[in-house]
Order: structure tokens, then sequence, then C-alpha cells
């Protein structure tokens, strides 16, 4: 059978397929999303929302893009809200990360330094500083201790991922997007350098474009026409704790462990990073009891805390743990967004944009050429 012919065919509909396919439905463009079980499931229904800036010490191409991601949210919100009529949560009640060691001080320091020569300040405070342990203390008196204090961010953000992905299906939905969804793309037909259809549910997908926001289904989709580097599963666990008044005010990170915080009385911890797990989705002893382990050394009194839900997730991962975005090397109208490993929450708002003015206009902003399947294949 042959399905009506649309503009664009986005596979996948998580976070990057619906900012993407929201993004061009804005621009006028028809577009059809396919999703192999329901929209906003899989990865991006695990994130825990937590939006803090990449360390200064990776500045290039990667943090340069996230920032600017990020610096962008609080207008991505609003437009979001306003197409979907949808309230999403979103703070930013910045990060305290407690410095475990002398070492991790003086990279803190050099952190502080670098950011603050060159971010704008924050209701005129320095975006970064250095707490000593009493005023870590201070800040945050639920903390069991702070040794070395911790470097704290007054950008940091979090957003409602629940409310999120909520207004996203529902801006799609009122832009004119249609969603199918329990429709799995098994096979791309190619003609010469073009793809002519996606094939799911044993019918044939027409389209101009194609953009393949798969995640860690993209290799399935992709290996047989060579259309992008691959794109791996690293597993991760999370839990929802609840405490019946707020216990700490700031996102909170103490090595692996984080905490996100909100007024509700909700703290969302993650997570695990899991990278030999392949597809497992199970929740694991070992894991949740390095999350409680994690959460109730850093905040003792959260022993009390009861456990709402665990979960796990599997984070789409480009190759050196960098995303994949740009058009396919293979074909002329395929296109590529998946792999945005822990931060695909906050690079949506780029994502979408990006993708959208590519897949229309074929512009692609500076700086972004890193991301290009061929640039990391190479
Ligand atoms: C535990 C955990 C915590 C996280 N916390 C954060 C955080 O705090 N902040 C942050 O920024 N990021 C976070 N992330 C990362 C973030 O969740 C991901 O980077 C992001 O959700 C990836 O979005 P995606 O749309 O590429 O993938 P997905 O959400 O996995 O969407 C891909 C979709 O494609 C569909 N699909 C696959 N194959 C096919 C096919 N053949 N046909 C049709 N459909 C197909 C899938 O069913 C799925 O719905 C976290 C991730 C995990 C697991």
């Amino acid at each position: 059978m042959v399905d009506g012919a649309t503009d664009v065919v986005v596979v996948g509909g998580g976070v990057m397929g619906l900012t993407t396919a929201w993004q061009l439905a804005q621009r006028g463009v028809s577009v059809t999303v396919l999703e192999q079980a329901r929209c906003a499931q899989a990865a991006s229904r695990a994130a825990l929302g937590a939006l803090w800036p990449l360390p200064m010490a990776r500045a290039g191409a990667m943090q340069q893009m996230h920032r600017k991601s990020l610096w962008g949210y609080a207008a991505f919100i609003q437009s979001l809200q306003a197409a979907s009529e949808v309230h999403v949560e979103y703070q930013r009640r910045g990060k305290l990360e407690l410095l475990n060691s002398p070492d991790a001080a003086r990279t803190a320091e050099e952190q502080c330094a670098a950011a603050n020569a060159s971010w704008p300040k924050i209701d005129d405070k320095p975006v970064m500083e250095l707490l000593t342990d009493q005023q870590t203390l201070q800040s945050e008196p639920a903390l069991a201790h702070a040794p070395h204090g911790a470097h704290l961010c007054r950008w940091s953000g979090q957003v409602n991922v629940d409310q999120l992905l909520a207004a996203l299906v529902s801006a799609c939905h009122r832009s004119g997007v249609r969603m199918i969804e329990a429709t799995r793309v098994d096979r791309l037909e190619s003609d010469g350098d073009r793809i002519a259809a996606a094939h799911a549910n044993g019918q044939r997908f027409l389209a101009d474009k194609f953009v393949l926001c798969a995640g860690t289904g993209l290799p399935a989709i992709a290996a047989a026409h060579d259309l992008a580097p691959p794109v791996t599963p690293v597993k991760g666990q999370a839990l929802l704790l609840r405490v019946q008044k707020e216990v700490i005010r700031h996102i909170v990170k103490s090595g692996m462990i984080f905490l996100v915080p909100w007024q509700d009385g909700r703290i969302l911890v993650g997570s695990t990073t899991e990278p030999e797990a392949g597809f497992d989705l199970t929740n694991t002893a070992d894991g949740i009891v390095f999350l409680i382990n994690g959460a109730t050394q850093i905040v003792p009194s959260l022993k009390t805390a009861v456990v709402e839900r665990v979960w796990a997730g599997l984070r789409p991962t480009g190759p050196k743990h960098r995303p994949v975005m740009g058009r396919s090397p293979a074909f002329s109208n395929a296109f590529v967004c998946a792999g945005h490993f822990k931060i695909g929450i906050g690079l949506a708002p780029l994502s979408g944009t990006f993708m959208a003015e590519l897949v229309t206009t074929g512009r692609t902003e500076p700086g972004m050429e890193a991301f290009a399947p061929q640039s990391l294949s190479e």
C-alpha cells in the first residue's frame, strides 16, 4: 500500500523527532512522524531534565552548541507553551557540585575563571563561584558535609520532562504534524542518490525528505545504506524520591550522582552509566543501591524519603559521545539527528531549529559541521 506523500517524514518520536517536526511545521512544511511504539517515551521519557552547561575545559563546538541551546531555553519554553497550551515547569535554581578533592577544587577554580571571563552575569553576580565548606553548608544545610567546598553554577536550570514532552506532542498536533504510532520503519527504499520511501507495517511512506531521529534504533535503519556513523545505547538507571517538604534548593551533584529537587518535594536522582548493558532496560539491585547510597550520603535525611519510581533508559550515544546532526553523505534527501547521549533534553531547542533550517534551506550554522555524519565517520 502506498501512503499519501508528505514533504518530510521524520522517523522517531522522541524529543529530537518531535522538536524537529514541530519546527518544520512552523515553517509551513507538511510533516509525518513515524514512531515504532508511542511518541515521547524511550530515552526522552527517562531523562531527569537537568540543564547545566558543559565544563569550559571542553570549550569547543560541543560546549558552544550546548550553551547556545541552554541560553535559549527560556524563550523555547515560552514559544512551546504558547503553541501547545501546555504548562511546562522550567526553573533556573543553580547547581552546587560538591568538590571531593583538592584537585577537583583546583579544576573548579579554572572553570570559574574561564566562565566568568566570557559568560554574562546573573542578577549582577558571577555565573560561577567557588564556595568554602562553610558557605556550602550555609547555602544547603541538609548536606552531610562538603570538606572541599562546592562549585556553584548559577546558570543551571531544570525542566519538567513529562510536561515538556506533553507540550511537544500537543504543539505537533496543533501545527498539523501527522503522528503515526506503532509503526516501525524497517527499511528505506533508495532510488539513485535519494531515499524514495520508508517501509513500515507493510506500507510505503513517500516524502521529499527523510529525517532520521530514531535514537538507538538508528543503526538498524541506517546500516544497509552506510547512512550515518554508529549510535549505541548507554543504559542509565534513575529514581524519584518524595519528601514532605523541600530539603535542598539547588541541583546538587557529587561524583556521578545528581539530585534535581522540585518545590513540591520531588527529588529526581540520577544516574548510572552502563555502556556494557546493551539494550537491557531492567533496574538492578546494584543500580538502585548506587543511587540510594549516593543520594543519602549527600543528604542523610533522604533516608526517610519515599521511593516513588525507579526506571532505566537507553541514551543514544554518537561517536566520541557527540551527536550526529546533518545531511547524510549517502543520500541527498536524508538527514540524521541522533546520539545526544546525556544532554538531549538540553540540546533539543537548538537541534530542532538547526534541523528544520537545514532541511528547508540547506543552511548550517558555522561550527555545526563538527556534528555532520561525515565528520564523525572519519
Ligand atoms: C537516565 C537518563 C537520564 C537523563 N537525564 C538527562 C538530563 O537530565 N538532561 C538532558 O539533557 N538529557 C538527559 N538524558 C538524555 C536524553 O534523555 C537523551 O539524550 C534524549 O532523550 C534523546 O532523544 P532522542 O529523541 O534522540 O531519543 P529517544 O527519546 O530514544 O527517541 C527515539 C525514538 O525513535 C523511535 N524509533 C527507533 N527506531 C525506530 C524505527 N525503526 N521506526 C520508528 N521509530 C523508531 C523510538 O521508539 C523512540 O521513540 C538522560 C537519559 C537517561 C537515560
